[in-house]
């Protein structure tokens, strides 16, 4: 079956009573047993019946069941948040005098994580340029339990070799860990790719319309433990579940991710070329021919190349005055709602880090990222253009 094809007709686990279509919504905290037989069956793990909402719940083992399906992964877990996801899933690899090796180049709470939260845990964190192959190779030592990267970075929109990448980690026994939330997972092979955790918000593509918040840890089976430690201590003693509700609106949104990344790719590609050529504005976007990454993403990514990208304007009075003139695009945070979506990074997001650090991270006072949407690319073009206008004046 093609990936769409299984996206929209999972096998229920179980015969419906009335014979429902899709997974119910198991709104419940916990689960009766038959017998003690049946309940120390569930508490010690041999049986897989549910126990307790907190670690396990039947529309959230289904929208696990079908990306592990899509995935070919071992375990799939799903997560109230892609930052919890994150988080667990370095925790579960990481320990106190350990090190990490990654990128200036992340997503501003995986920044704060590794150089704030973790560092008082005595977890050691060294930033490198991780296009070059060479300085990653200096910093990956014995005492490296983890590569981590973004596979498109946000917003430098930076894409390193993740092949070259993974061969260096795994030569020292270190486990690549990638961040995939900005182009869906059905169209990159990341095991193929030697990638042995992906991570996703799936807030992003898969919520359907940014309906809700969560993450996945899609756990390819390479690291010796690492499913009983996510499960079995991260899971359990930190919490972090993804509510049953979140799991429903995911599992429809992944019904539709396919057809909804296909428009929205579309539109990316119409407003990147639309603007490109305008006096005053740098267009970022890896699909574009002469964007520096574009071969490494056709090959990395199935020829797929993401609905985020961004704008360099003049200044960031320049940005403040586009954002302001925008009539059709919302001034918004998030990636890949329906609706286009357009910030200034360096006074949001990355708002409360100081200057030098954001300009060791690339996050340009005059850039503005987009989200591009499912409007009609022609309306959007039109937006854009009439807040660059004003944005001259
Ligand atoms: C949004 C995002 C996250 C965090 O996900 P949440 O669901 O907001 O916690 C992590 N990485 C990337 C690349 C993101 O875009």
């Amino acid at each position: 079956m093609k990936k769409s094809t299984a996206a929209i007709n999972p096998p229920l686990p179980r015969r419906d009573p009335y014979g429902a279509l899709a997974m119910p919504v198991y709104h419940c905290a916990a689960y009766e047993f038959a017998d003690h037989q049946k309940m120390i069956e569930s508490f010690t793990g041999v049986s897989d019946d549910p126990d307790y909402s907190r670690v396990t719940n039947p529309t959230v083992i289904h929208l696990e069941k079908i990306v592990r399906g899509l995935t070919g992964a071992r375990d799939v877990v799903a997560f109230t948040s892609g930052m919890a996801a994150i988080s667990a899933t370095v925790m579960s690899i990481a320990a106190a005098g350990k090190k990490i090796v990654t990128s200036r180049h992340l997503f501003g709470n995986t920044y704060l994580l590794f150089t704030q939260t973790l560092r008082r845990f005595g977890v050691e964190t060294e930033l490198v340029d991780l296009t070059d192959l060479e300085a990653v190779r200096q910093a990956v030592d014995d005492n490296t339990c983890m590569l981590y990267l973004e596979t498109v970075t946000n917003p430098q929109m930076e894409i390193a070799d993740i092949r070259a990448l993974a061969e260096i980690a795994h030569q020292k026994g270190a486990a690549v860990v990638a961040d995939t939330t900005m182009i869906p997972f059905i169209y990159t092979d990341s095991k193929a790719l030697g990638i042995d955790v992906e991570i996703l918000s799936s807030t992003k593509y898969l919520s359907g319309g940014a309906t809700s918040l969560g993450g996945l840890v899609v756990d390819y089976g390479t690291i010796k433990d690492f499913d009983y430690t996510l499960r079995k201590d991260l899971l359990m003693n930190l919490g972090g579940y993804m509510s049953a509700h979140a799991a429903y609106m995911q599992t429809l949104g992944l019904e539709t991710l396919q057809a909804r990344y296909e428009v929205h790719e579309r539109n990316a590609r119409a407003v990147a070329e639309a603007l490109k050529d305008i006096d005053g504005v740098e267009v970022c976007w890896p699909g574009l021919e002469d964007n520096p990454y574009h071969d490494l993403a056709r090959k990395q990514f199935g020829g797929r190349y993401s609905a985020m990208l961004t704008l360099t304007l003049p200044s960031e009075e320049a940005c403040f005055r586009f954002i302001d003139a925008l009539k059709l695009v919302r001034r918004a945070t998030n990636l890949f709602d329906n609706k286009t979506l357009a910030i200034h990074p360096a006074s949001t997001i990355f708002g409360t880090i100081d200057a030098a650090t954001r300009a060791e991270m690339d996050v340009s006072d005059r850039l503005i990222r987009l989200s591009i949407g499912l409007e009609d690319p022609e309306d959007l073009i039109a937006d854009l253009k009439a807040a660059i206008a004003e944005s001259r004046k």
